[in-house]
């Protein structure tokens, strides 16, 4: 949609958290007449209504009424599956959806790198980001990552560019979304509860981030990735892939220990794989992405180089926490999908006493059976899916399971028994890994929450 057709139209935006204040507020300022609805109550949107009340934005809490529907055009929030009932009656009534996503980018002057895939999102982008700022070219980082899209957006310039972490939730939403580079790290089995159980639905959506791009564009992929394969076969722009397991003609790939890169016939040596600090093949794939995104937008392999010596990962992604009585402690809070889970279990080659559970998307463990088999030393098995987990593994490993104590939130207490619980297991040389591939809904807020509290403990465990 053209930015000066904004003006005066009804737009309703379903959802008020981060990226439904900030789209509406960006739509406020350009003149439409806004209005959110939310189906939580008020006490849970304190801080939203303040925002809303503030720019005087009309809003609607505890419910979704017909006013909704009273509106050209829908932003729908990603937290709101595409098949809940106000989603459908719009569909019906033949109102456009979009996501937040698609209406910033309608405002953005400045190309953008646009990143996603089931497992590594954030940290590319933050490498991607990292890359950008040491070599000192003007961007902001934003997305499913930090703040949202629409916050910034009016104050970039043209000769700037964007790095958006894309989640397939956004992408179900756009129309005109068209980045000068896209990215998919990879796809593989999530959110089944959000696509039918379908992987084919699911795949799809992620490769809408190259539906618009053109000859002039490029999207990168992971050409060890069998969906990603399959999936990029529609794409009309250029298309550059990246390799841990084989030599490329044209990407980036490992050749003689060295991570290197042939773009538009040039060869260049981006860096000795050992130095590259982040470590697991995983991270060596989101490395090459990264490296791949910022050479297209025109960035130095020197520059590359030095970030990606000294990058050093996102919190709660296999963040090493400490070591005591020679046992090490590691947060890898943010796996949510069994596939991170088994990327972990691959990092590491001492012993590992495995914390897993939360609230489970519909898990399929099998395909960790024989990592856990020669990894695991021991599973504690926590929360809502303990029963499930137990049930899974416990002809495999030892498993223990740690039941709910109490229903307070966070809880504190249910985390400190899990990690007396995973001590006791561990030997020395092992390795207690949070990393449990689940949500953390049933103890925490967010995952966030989950990985600093079992930080606290575990700094404030004993030495004996
Ligand atoms: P996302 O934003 O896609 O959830 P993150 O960078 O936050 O990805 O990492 C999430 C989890 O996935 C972490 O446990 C991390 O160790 C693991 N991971 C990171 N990159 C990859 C990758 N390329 N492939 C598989 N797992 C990965």
């Amino acid at each position: 949609m053209d930015v000066l057709q904004i003006r005066n139209k009804k737009i309703s935006v379903i959802g008020a958290a981060r990226s439904g204040i900030g789209v509406s507020k960006l739509l406020n300022h350009s003149g439409a007449h806004v209005f959110v609805s939310d189906t939580q109550n008020a006490s849970k949107l304190e801080k939203s209504i303040a925002d809303l009340r503030a720019e005087k934005i009309e809003f609607e809490t505890g419910q979704h009424t017909e006013r909704i529907f009273d509106c050209s055009l829908i932003v729908l929030s990603p937290g709101v599956p595409s098949d809940t009932p106000v989603v459908l009656e719009a569909k019906k009534r033949g109102i456009t959806i979009v996501s937040e996503l698609e209406v910033a980018s309608w405002f953005c002057k400045a190309p953008i790198v646009a990143i996603t895939g089931s497992n590594g999102k954030t940290t590319t982008t933050t490498l991607v980001g990292r890359i950008f700022g040491d070599a000192k070219k003007k961007h902001v980082v934003a997305g499913n990552i930090g703040e949202a899209f629409s916050n910034f957006v009016l104050d970039v310039a043209e000769a700037d560019v964007v790095v958006l972490e894309v989640s397939s939730f956004q992408l179900d939403c756009i129309d005109t979304f068209r980045p000068k580079v896209s990215a998919i790290l990879n796809i593989t089995r999530n959110h089944m509860d959000r696509y039918e159980d379908s992987m084919e639905k699911y795949a799809a959506s992620k490769a809408r981030i190259f539906e618009n791009q053109l000859a002039g564009d490029t999207l990168i992929y992971n050409a060890d990735d069998e969906w990603s394969r399959k999936e990029i076969k529609s794409a009309k722009c250029t298309m550059i892939s990246f390799s841990t397991q084989r030599k490329l003609s044209e990407g980036a790939f490992v050749e003689d220990g060295i991570l290197k890169t042939i773009i538009d016939n040039k060869r260049s040596d981006v860096i000795d794989v050992p130095l590259v600090s982040i470590q697991g093949e995983h991270n060596l794939q989101n490395a090459m992405a990264a490296t791949l995104a910022a050479q297209l937008m025109g960035i130095s392999p020197a520059h590359i180089r030095s970030t990606l010596k000294n990058f050093k990962g996102v919190e709660h992604r296999q963040e090493f926490v400490r070591e005591l009585n020679g046992i090490k402690y590691v947060n890898d809070s943010k796996a949510t999908t069994v596939e991170a889970v088994r990327r972990a279990l691959g990092a590491f080659s001492d012993p590992i006493v495995l914390i897993l559970g939360g609230k489970d998307k519909g898990n399929d463990y099998s395909q960790i059976f024989d990592t856990v088999k020669k990894k695991v030393r021991a599973i504690v098995a926590i929360g809502h899916s303990a029963e499930k987990i137990v049930s899974n593994f416990s002809d495999k490993v030892r498993v223990e399971r740690v039941d709910t104590i109490g229903t307070e939130m966070p809880n504190n207490a249910s985390m400190e028994k899990t990690i007396a619980v995973a001590t006791s297991l561990a030997q020395r040389g092992d390795v207690v890994l949070l990393s449990p591939a689940c949500t953390s809904f049933d103890w925490f807020t967010d995952f966030e929450e989950r990985g600093r509290i079992f930080k606290s403990i575990v700094h404030k465990l004993d030495s004996q």
